[in-house]
């Protein structure tokens, strides 16, 4: 299934448009994208059993698919050679994961303008994993059973801010400009994934790829995430995880590359879809 949020209402994307959940369920299930994650175990066998008549959408009035989350966690050098690119020593795998949280205020939908402030902007695409029930001290082997979906996230950072000093760098505060957590299209249910723990990711600025990679090569993977995470916080349901970015960052580059008014920023995930982000004077 495929769980968006069309012009404020949640609805499934299927072939033919959209179906609008509140409307197919004879008003069983509401119509607020917020709420659907929060009795998702009750919510998702009705969710696939609803029929209709999907009409036509147009891909701009999608919004974030989860537009209020409770908490959002942000995972810093999760790929090996993203921490290589940063002159960074990666976490060892038994070690904890670096973890941020995005403010919610940032977030933003897949296909949207978005203003650029004063500094280094940057660009991060990330698997976001989107909780579904209650994680609390959850094993690694049952973390999935606690995700409902995965979507794709932009990790949009103001590079001046994040590396401010003195230690602990400011790394929310630069990640959380508005717009800076584009999100969606959709959350896609797991058991739509051949494989969830291996998905081709990657994003183009202005037509050239800039990021290319597997998230098989996440440190952390989501199961981990869910495990190491939960051990310290209780995950609740809609909660996002923004799991990490793979080589091809901007501020590493020689010379280095930062987005610029009329850029466009295409930002993909196999199995999920795209996000397209285009730049604007703030
Ligand atoms: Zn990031």
């Amino acid at each position: 299934m495929r769980i968006a949020n069309l012009a404020g209402r949640a609805v499934l994307l299927v072939e033919d448009g959209a179906l609008d959940i509140h409307k197919a369920s004879g008003g069983t299930l509401g119509p607020d994208p917020s709420a659907l994650f929060d009795h998702w175990d009750e919510v998702r066998p009705q969710l696939a059993g609803l029929t209709g008549a999907p009409v036509p959408y147009t891909d701009t009035d999608l919004l974030a698919p989860v537009p209020a989350p409770r908490q959002i966690f942000a995972i810093g050098v999760n790929y090996a050679d993203h921490a290589a690119e940063a002159d960074l020593a990666p976490p060892a795998p038994s070690g904890c994961p670096v973890t941020f949280t995005k403010f919610a205020s940032c977030l933003t939908g897949p296909y949207t303008h978005v203003g650029l402030p004063e500094g280094m902007v940057d660009w991060e695409v990330e698997l976001v994993a989107v909780i579904g029930r209650r994680a609390h001290h959850v094993a690694a082997e049952n973390a999935w059973a606690h995700v409902a979906g995965l979507t794709v996230g932009q990790d949009l950072s103001e590079r001046l801010t994040q590396w401010s000093g003195p230690a602990p760098q400011q790394f929310s505060l630069g990640k959380s400009y508005p717009g800076f957590g584009p999100l969606g299209p959709a959350v896609v249910t797991v058991e739509e994934f051949d494989d969830p723990d291996d998905l081709r990711i990657g994003c183009d600025l202005n037509d050239v790829p800039m990021q290319n990679a597997r998230t098989s090569g996440m440190i952390f993977s989501v199961p981990e995430l869910v495990a190491r995470l939960s051990a310290v916080v209780p995950l609740l349901p809609g909660d996002l995880i923004f799991t990490g970015t793979p080589a091809g960052i901007g501020a590493t580059r020689v010379p280095a590359v930062f987005l610029k008014p009329g850029d466009e920023l295409v930002s993909r995930i196999e199995g999920i879809g795209t996000l397209s982000t285009t730049f604007v004077e703030a």
